[in-house]
C-alpha cells in the first residue's frame, strides 16, 4: 500500500481530515482531531468527483457562440490586459473579483492581495451568503466574528441550544460530539420551523413559526431576568447594556411569545429555565438565523441570550456553524468587501498600512468594496465591468438568480477559474481549468478556526494547475509587486507574518501537527475583544419578513439542506455512489395544508414566488401549517428572495409562495 495521504475534506466546514491512498484515491477517516475516525458519506466519497470525465483540462475562450482551447500564456496575458484596459477605461471599482470558499487559505489570500493591489475593495466570498450576519453581529458583542470554542468543549457543556441549525445533515460528524455530550448529561435543545432530523435526538424539540426568533429568544431572556437566574457577576464585570436588555425583554412575556412563535408559553418557561440552570452552555446557530433581513438581530439575539448567563470562555461557547470547506478561511484571509485579513476594518490605518508595506506598496484602498449581493444591481447599472470568479456558482447559489444570469450576460468580462464547466462558466469569456482539492497542497480553516494543512495526493489533471499558480501568473501579468513566489509555502510564510499569533509558528508544524487555531483556541476567556475589554449586550425588537404571505401567495416558503446534496451539487452529482445514496430532492408541505389543495404524497406540484416558478414532487410531513420547505440545492433560488439585510446576506429563509397540484405520474 503507498503513503497515505492526509487531507482536509472538500465539503463542510467542520473540516474532516481524510486519508488518501495514492494509488486507488480510496479514503480512510482520519483518526486525530477534529473528526476522531469518524467521516461522514460525503467525506468517505470525496475523491469521486475528482475522478469525473466533466473534468475542465485546458484554458478556454469564448469566441461568438463557440468555446475554443488556447494556451495558458495567451489567456492569462489577454485576460490581464482587458482588466487594465478596463480599469483604465472607468476606474478599478469596475472590475470585481468573487473568491472561493472551497479553495485553500493561500489561493483567498492571494486573490484578495490581486484586487486590492489592482486599486478595488470589490472582493467577496459566499459568507455574505451565510455567516456574515454571524460575524457582524458578534464583532458588534464581543468584538470577533467568529466561533469562540472548539468542538472538544461541547462534550463537558451542561445544555447545547441548537438553533435554526441541523447539524445531522450539513455536518453529521458534530453529531458525535453532541451525543458524548448527551452521554454526559447534557440537555439537548432543538430551535427549528420544520422537525428536523437533528430534533429526534433532542430532549426539547421547538417548532417554531418562520422569522420569529427574536421573539423566543427575548422571551426565554424575560424569564431568566423575571426569576433571577442570570450570571449577576459576569453582568456587571464584564458586559455593558444590561439595563437596554431588561427594558427590551419586558414585553416579551412568554404568553406573548406564544402568539407570535406558536411554542406554548409554559414550554418556553420550562426550555428558558433548562437553559439558565444547566451552569454552562453552548449556543450553535446555522443559516435559520442568518438567513432573513432580522439576520444580524437575530444573533445579536441568541448571542445576549449566552451572556445573560456568562455561557462564554470556559463555560460556554457561540458556534456560528459555518457551511463550505474553507468559508472560514476565505473570509479569515480577507476575502471580504469590508475587511482587511483577520477581519480588520478597512479603515484601521496601522494596520492597512503594514499589510500595504509587506506588500510592497504605501497604502490599499479604504473604501468598502461591493458585497456579492449588491455586484448584479452594479453589473446592470453598468458600474461594474468585469467579474474575476474563483470557485463559485452564483448564476445558481445566488438569491433569484434568473437575475443574477441575466447582470452576467451583461458584462464587458467575465473570467471563471473552476475545476467544472458550472452553470456561471457558460457565460464566461474565458473559463481556466483549476486543480481540484487533492491535486494541490495548501492550507484551509474549518469553523472552529483551525488551520490545517491539505497535502497533495495526485498530480493536476490534464492542463489544469493549481489556483494559486493560476494567480500568481495573473498578479505577475497585471504587473502586480509581490507575486514572484518561488513556492506555496512562501505564500503561507506571508500570510503567518499578518497574525501575530503565528509569528513564531511554522509552515512544517503545520504541515505535521493536528492544526495550528489562530488567534487561540477559546476566545473571551479573560476579556472580549472590545476596546474596553466588555462585552455589549445590545437589546433587539422583531423585525418583519421582507415578504409577507398574502391570498395571491400564501405561504411562507424557506429553503432546506440535505444530507447527500451539496450546495449547488457541482461535486455531489458528480460522485456516482453520493447519487445512488441520494434521493430525489422533494419540497416539504404539511399534511393539512396538503389535503386542503387535493395533493397527496409523492404528487408533482409547482412552487411559484413573484420571481420564478419550478416543479418538484411532495414530501408530507414535518413542517407546520403554512409553511413550505424547498431544499436549497439546484433549482430553489429561482424562487428565492434577495432582500438583503444589513450584513448583505439575502433573506433566502422567508418568501411569499403558492402551491398547485400538477397531478400524479
Ligand atoms: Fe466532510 Fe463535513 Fe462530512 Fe466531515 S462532516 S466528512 S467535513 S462533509
Amino acid at each position: 500500500m503507498s503513503e497515505l495521504k492526509t487531507v482536509v475534506c472538500p465539503y463542510c466546514g467542520f473540516g474532516c481530515r481524510l486519508l488518501v491512498d495514492p494509488r486507488t484515491m480510496r479514503v480512510k477517516p482520519y483518526k486525530g482531531e477534529p473528526n476522531r475516525g469518524k467521516l461522514c458519506p460525503k467525506g468517505l466519497h470525496a475523491t469521486e468527483f475528482v475522478l469525473s470525465g466533466d473534468r475542465l483540462k485546458r484554458p478556454l475562450r469564448r469566441e461568438g457562440v463557440r468555446i475554443r482551447p488556447i494556451s495558458w500564456g495567451q489567456a492569462i496575458d489577454e485576460i490581464a490586459n482587458r482588466l487594465l484596459e478596463i480599469r483604465e477605461l472607468y476606474g478599478p471599482d469596475a472590475v470585481a473579483f468573487i473568491a472561493s470558499s472551497k479553495v485553500s487559505n493561500e489561493e483567498n489570500y492571494l486573490l484578495q492581495k490581486i484586487a486590492r493591489l489592482f486599486g478595488t475593495n470589490n472582493i467577496d466570498n459566499c459568507a455574505r451568503l451565510c455567516h456574515e450576519a454571524s460575524v457582524h453581529a458578534l464583532k458588534m458583542v464581543v468584538g470577533a466574528g467568529t466561533q469562540t470554542n472548539p468542538y472538544e468543549d461541547l462534550e463537558r457543556f451542561g445544555v447545547i441550544l441548537i438553533w435554526g441549525y441541523n447539524p445531522a445533515e450539513t455536518h453529521p460528524v458534530v453529531m458525535d460530539y453532541i451525543s458524548r455530550a448527551k452521554k454526559n448529561g447534557a440537555k439537548i435543545i432543538v430551535v427549528d420551523v420544520r422537525e428536523t432530523t437533528s430534533m429526534a435526538f433532542a430532549d426539547y424539540g421547538l417548532v417554531i413559526k418562520p422569522g420569529t426568533d427574536i421573539a423566543l429568544a427575548n422571551a426565554m431572556m424575560h424569564v431568566i431576568i423575571r426569576e433571577e437566574l442570570y450570571d449577576d457577576e459576569f453582568i456587571r464585570t464584564r458586559t455593558t447594556g444590561f439595563s437596554e436588555i431588561r427594558m427590551a425583554v419586558r414585553k416579551y412575556t412568554p404568553e406573548y411569545a406564544e402568539k407570535v412563535t406558536g411554542i406554548p408559553g409554559e414550554t418556553i418557561r420550562k426550555v428558558a429555565r433548562e437553559f439558565a440552570l444547566a451552569g454552562s452552555g453552548a449556543i450553535m446557530w446555522g443559516m435559520g438565523l442568518t438567513q432573513h433581513v432580522s439576520g444580524v438581530e437575530n444573533v445579536l439575539a441568541v448571542i445576549d441570550l449566552a451572556l445573560l448567563l456568562g455561557y462564554i470562555g470556559e463555560r460556554g461557547g457561540l458556534y456560528p456553524m459555518r457551511g463550505q470547506n474553507n468559508v472560514q478561511g476565505a473570509a479569515y484571509m480577507g476575502a471580504l468587501s469590508e475587511f482587511l485579513p483577520g477581519y480588520v476594518p478597512l479603515t484601521d490605518e496601522r494596520f492597512r498600512k503594514r499589510v500595504a508595506k509587506i506588500w510592497g506598496v504605501e497604502d490599499l484602498p479604504t473604501e468598502r468594496g461591493l458585497y456579492l449581493t449588491e455586484l448584479w444591481e452594479a453589473i446592470e447599472n453598468g458600474d461594474v465591468r468585469a467579474l474575476y470568479i474563483v470557485g463559485e456558482n452564483p448564476a445558481v447559489s445566488e438569491a433569484n438568480f434568473a437575475r443574477v444570469r441575466e447582470a452576467l450576460r451583461k458584462l464587458d468580462l467575465l473570467v471563471v477559474q473552476d475545476i467544472f464547466m458550472t452553470r456561471t462558466a457558460r457565460y464566461a469569456h474565458y473559463i481556466l481549468p483549476a486543480s481540484a482539492f487533492c491535486e494541490k497542497d495548501g492550507s484551509y480553516m474549518n469553523s472552529e478556526r483551525r488551520i490545517q494543512w491539505s497535502h497533495k495526493v495526485c498530480e493536476p489533471l490534464g492542463d489544469s494547475k493549481p489556483d494559486w499558480e493560476i494567480l500568481t501568473m495573473l498578479g505577475r501579468a497585471l504587473g502586480l509587486p509581490g507575486f514572484d513566489y518561488a513556492s506555496l509555502e512562501e505564500i503561507t510564510a506571508e500570510y503567518f507574518r499578518l497574525f501575530p499569533e503565528l509569528e513564531d509558528r511554522s509552515v512544517e508544524e503545520l504541515k505535521t501537527g493536528e492544526g495550528i487555531f489562530l488567534p487561540r483556541k477559546r476566545l473571551h476567556t479573560w476579556e472580549f475583544s472590545t476596546p474596553d475589554g466588555k462585552a455589549r449586550l445590545i437589546a433587539v425588537e422583531r423585525i418583519s419578513p421582507w415578504e409577507k404571505p398574502d391570498s395571491e401567495y400564501p405561504f411562507i416558503l424557506t429553503t432546506v439542506r440535505l444530507i447527500s446534496h451539496y450546495n449547488t451539487g457541482e461535486m455531489t452529482l458528480r460522485s456516482p455512489s453520493l447519487v445512488r445514496f441520494m434521493g430525489e430532492p422533494k419540497v416539504f408541505m404539511n399534511t393539512m395544508d396538503a389535503r386542503k389543495l387535493g395533493i397527496d404524497d409523492g404528487d408533482w406540484v409547482e412552487i411559484e414566488t413573484r420571481r420564478g416558478r419550478v416543479r418538484m414532487r411532495v414530501k408530507l410531513g414535518k413542517v407546520p401549517p403554512g409553511v413550505v420547505a424547498v431544499p436549497f440545492h439546484f433549482k430553489a433560488n429561482r424562487l428565492t428572495s434577495e432582500a438583503l439585510n444589513k450584513a448583505g446576506t439575502p433573506e433566502f429563509k422567508f418568501s411569499a409562495c403558492r402551491v398547485r397540484k400538477l397531478g400524479n405520474n
